[in-house]
């Protein structure tokens, strides 16, 4: 230890209560107190946000004629503290007592609820003393404000102390909480003052995570009272909807068997903060839509098609729909000016029509009948007939099993699941490109970063906690070059916007490297020493001066000179990109140019540098490590090479895998259609709303021979089903899940499945025996260690060493390190360790509009909502923000339609016509339109276009031609 005396350099030596401690330099007195086990009781403190001293509860004398406030003062040198004397407690009782004095009286309001944590409650009992609210004054003109779903404000419990202002502007970037008013009146206020429901608040619930007193609380969900955590069960998992993979804690309420709320879990990725649809999106699970027992279709319901009468109905006239009066989900706010009030019926499957085409039926008939048709189309069509579809929403060892399965017992490598639709064009770039399909480095590596770029990434919705850490590092110093045709809220913290036109990537990021080249600003060593083939990809850029990438793209040759000086000059820089960039026919070549813009400039395997294509789903890394795609095995070994191909027989004992790639998603579609897939296994995917062009989806599943769903609801996909498998919910078993930055996590059971659903990895392991593979699989845990002795990247990893955080790939030392956050610091994983460039040329859409069909269609997801809906639009609070579908329009093209916001547009592609509310949106450019894929009663997908790219098979859901007319023209 230093000595008192002299400290060591960036270190000082005190004293608190007594004892000597050491502490770096710039520490808080309250800080090394905690670190050396002394409690100083704080309220306007949280270690998370910036110190602001404002409620003196923290003060210990420091021999200073005045107390310090210990969370802002630093520790000096031979400074003498005293955390606790009777002045002190006197001091901070008295506060105490001030604050309490005009709290509301708990019974006031039977309505409101606390966690249970609330901070003040808990100083006055330490300090004995009882608030009845004698000092509130009877009117104090502040008072309660319950227009938000999720959460309840009380004003008059408000002690000031700006931990929710902090907690929305520093943590989550949102900056919707300021103050307002003065004296007794100032109150927290919500944009202009608007009531939280109406103001641009996220509903992230982080001022209700921080607030101290009952001023902000969660509302109870489908009436679960919210009482102390002392009386809840705490349940650590992970969240169930998106990669970003935030670590949370439910509370659940034992004698209801029932999750009374959820909080953010530090974890080294998420920190705590989580988005609306991890802390209020939760109460599907208990849904009394739950599918609970199998089902099988009735001989009457024969020949197979959809049994919704709006699916029946023409859609690709957008006529024939029924009329159930009601709007979606019963959204009486929405406006249908001009519009036919209730054409489009409900928003999810109707179970009273659909169900009685499917009687009840035991488990054991159930997956006799699976295993026994399968293997008799099997028989009959060889193992081209036989496809599976997995799900990103499963564990990894569901994943696992469900493509050894189709492996071993049908022969096929006909498996794919929903990264085909995501980020199959990046993976595909980036194995060519670095020989590794996962990130270089962390979304949380970018306070690290000089420069990042976002592109092709409506992050604020789609990957909200990340997107977090990108606001936080741009109020660091980060510059932020968000690219996008639309102007998503990213745009309104970045340095520089790139609207650029849908379809243009390639020449706009063309025209960044010919720049970047023409000034100098490429790191040679690196590209002499890490990349291969420069000269051609410079000979290609060398056709994209910044003039021709503007006549291109639309972005301003002098906007593409800057992001270029800022990409080439701003020090370390990573790119993170969503599906903008991946799901175009140039989806490929788009990613291509991201990781020769990266390599060039020396961005690769170093800190605060990479490429992170941003992964959608919570498992669809996990998945994808684990083989669920026709081209791979597990651990992307490949499916056609006969060395890999013999290790795997030897392995799961098999004789005769399948020698060749299988099909993707879109051509099992494909394949169906012409009758060669003819019976499938669907576990947990719902093709025929998140596929694109569902008309041709509708048909080719209507063809099948045979078709088991195994999924939790009865989804537009279970319509087409012979026989049904209810499955369990995430909350509902044990498994293992690989969020965005390749951290692989433990999701913890929560609850018990419903009725007679089961765990979905043990109803794969019985068909599995029941057409004699002969598994032994006792829990997760099995699967996982089998698991990993095939997946060398997850070497080392083990149920005992994941740990509460979950621990990242690959990683030499579980037990000691979190894992490696930077890859490919000297090499890569490609044959001859260099990074391949590989030039691209852009190429057109495929569908232009014309004068038929003028504007472009861009779909995607809304914050709210994920994918088909199933789970999110049977969640309470979701639902109640976002009922109902929505076309995006800019005010221009909105104006020249005759629409206004809330009218009923009708939107028609060469595939179809939907029917959906206008939402008129400065953030979208003029000639294009934004429509979210969630809501079946305007599917997007019915209008979007089949073409795929042609190396990563994903289709082209950013880019199609429509019309768009008011619904009553
Ligand atoms: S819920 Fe989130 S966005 Fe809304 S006010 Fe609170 S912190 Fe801000
Ligand atoms: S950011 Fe993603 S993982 Fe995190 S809470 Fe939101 S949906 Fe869940």
């Amino acid at each position: 230890m230093a000595s008192s005396a002299q400290g060591v350099t960036g270190t000082v030596t005190l004293t608190i209560d007594g004892r000597e401690v050491t502490a770096a330099d710039g520490t808080t007195i309250w800080r090394a107190a905690s670190d050396a086990g002394i409690d100083i009781p704080v309220l306007c403190h949280d270690e998370r946000y910036d110190p602001v001293g404002v409620c003196r509860m923290c003060v210990v004398d420091v021999g200073a004629p005045a107390f310090a406030a210990s969370c802002v003062r630093a520790c000096e040198n031979g400074m003498q503290v005293t955390t606790s004397t009777p002045e002190l407690e006197r001091s901070r009782a008295m506060l105490t007592k001030l604050l309490i004095s005009d709290q509301p009286p708990p019974e006031r309001d039977p309505k409101q609820t606390t966690t249970g944590d609330n901070e003040l409650l808990a100083l006055a009992e330490r300090f004995g003393i009882t608030g009845d609210g004698s000092a509130l004054p009877a009117a104090s003109g502040r008072g309660a404000d319950l227009s938000s779903p999720v959460i309840a404000v009380d004003h008059d419990a408000c002690i000031l102390c700006d931990r929710c202002v902090r907690a929305c502007d520093d943590i989550q970037g949102n900056d919707v909480i300021g103050r307002s008013g003065k004296g007794y009146g100032t109150l927290i206020a919500f944009d202009l003052r608007d009531p939280m429901g109406a103001s641009s608040c996220v509903s992230c619930g982080e001022c209700v995570a921080a607030c101290p007193t009952g001023a902000l609380t969660n509302k109870p969900i489908r009436d679960i009272p919210i009482r102390p955590r002392s009386e809840l069960d705490a349940v650590d998992t992970v969240c169930p909807y998106c990669g970003v993979g935030c670590a949370l804690t439910y509370y659940v309420d034992r004698d209801k068997e029932a999750i009374a709320y959820a909080e953010g879990r530090e974890q080294p990725g998420s920190q705590g903060r989580l988005c609306v649809k991890g802390r209020y999106g939760w109460d599907y699970a208990a849904s009394p839509q739950r599918l609970t027992v199998p089902l099988i279709r009735l001989e009457t319901s024969y020949p197979k098609g959809p049994l919704s009468a709006d699916v029946r109905g023409d859609m690709a006239t957008g006529g024939e729909t029924s009329d159930h009066g009601t709007t979606a989900n019963g959204d009486p706010g929405q406006k249908r000016k001009g519009g036919k009030r209730g054409r489009r019926p409900g928003g999810l499957v109707d179970y009273a029509e659909v169900l009685p085409h499917f009687r009840e039926a035991t488990w054991e008939e159930a997956l006799g009948l699976v295993a026994r048709r399968l293997s008799e189309i099997h028989a009959d069509g060889g193992p081209g007939a036989i496809a599976g579809f997995g799900s990103a929403k499963c564990s990894n060892e569901e994943a696992y099993l469900f493509q050894k399965l189709i492996r071993t017992g049908f022969h096929t490598n006909n498996v794919d699941h929903c990264t085909r639709l995501c980020h199959a064009s990046s993976v595909a770039a980036l194995f060519e490109g670095i020989g590794s399909g996962a990130v270089s480095t962390t979304y949380g590596d970018i306070r690290n970063a000089g420069v990042a770029i976002v592109t092709g990434s409506n992050s604020t919705a789609n990957h909200p906690v990340a997107s977090s850490f990108f606001k936080q590092a741009r109020r660091n110093g980060t510059t932020i070059i968000y690219v996008d045709p639309r102007a998503d809220k990213m745009a309104d913290h970045a340095d520089i916007y790139c609207q650029l036109k849908p379809g243009t990537d390639v020449a706009f990021y063309n025209g960044i490297m010919h720049e970047i080249i023409r000034l100098g600003l490429t790191d040679d060593e690196y590209i002499r020493t890490r990349t291969s083939n420069f000269e051609n990809l410079k000979k290609t850029v060398e056709d994209y001066p910044p003039e021709r990438a503007e006549q291109i793209s639309g972005v301003p040759a002098d906007t593409i000179r800057q992001v270029a000086q800022a990409w080439g000059s701003a020090g370390p820089g990573i790119i993170f990109w969503g599906m903008g960039i991946s799901q175009h026919t140039t989806g490929t070549d788009n990613a291509r140019c991201l990781i020769a813009l990266c390599a060039i400039t020396g961005n690769i395997g170093k800190p605060g540098s990479g490429l992170h294509p941003l992964r959608g789903q919570n498992n669809v890394q996990g998945a994808s490590d684990m083989g669920l795609i026709p081209m791979f095995y597990p651990d992307y070994q490949k499916a056609d090479d006969p060395a890999v191909r013999s290790r795997f027989e030897q392995a799961w004992g098999s004789t005769d895998l399948d020698p060749v790639r299988g099909l993707t998603v879109t051509e099992i579609i494909g394949s169906a259609l012409k009758g060669g897939v003819r019976g499938m296994y669907m576990l947990g995917e719902n093709p025929f709303l998140s596929d694109p062009n569902i008309n041709k989806v509708r048909k080719a599943l209507s063809k099948l021979d045979f078709l088991v769903v195994q999924d939790i609801f009865l989804t537009e996909t279970a319509e087409f089903a012979d026989v049904i498998l209810p499955a369990s919910s995430y909350l509902e078993k044990d498994g293992t899940f690989t969020n965005t930055d390749r951290r692989v996590q433990l999701g913890r059971k929560v609850l018990d499945p419903p009725g007679q659903a089961r765990v979905d990895w043990e109803v794969v392991q019985d068909i599995a025996n029941l057409i004699g593979l002969g598994w032994h699989y006792e829990t997760a845990r099995d699967i996982f260690d089998e698991m990993v002795t095939l997946v060398p990247s997850y070497q080392n990893l083990s149920y005992d060493n994941l740990g509460p955080h979950g621990k990242l790939y690959p990683n030499p030392d579980p037990a000691r390190s979190d894992g490696t956050v930077v890859m490919f610091t000297e090499k890569f994983n490609t044959d001859d360790g260099l990074a391949h460039l590989v030039p691209a040329e852009w190429l057109p859409a495929k569908e232009l509009p014309d004068e038929q069909y003028p504007y472009v269609l861009n779909t995607g997801r809304m914050l709210e909502h994920w994918h088909t809906g199933s789970m999110t639009r049977r969640s309470y609070a979701l639902d109640a923000i976002a009922p109902s579908a929505l076309v995006f329009l800019h005010p221009d093209d909105a104006k020249e339609l005759g629409l206004e916001e809330g009218d009923m547009a009708r939107v028609s592609s060469r595939r179809g016509t939907i029917e959906l509310a206008t939402k008129v949106s400065h953030r979208e450019s003029r000639g294009n339109c934004f429509i979210p894929f969630h809501f079946r009663e305007a599917a997007a997908n019915l209008l979007t276009i089949d073409e795929i790219d042609p190396f990563g098979k994903i289709p082209e859901f950013k880019f199609c031609a429509v019309r768009i007319e008011r619904a009553d023209g």
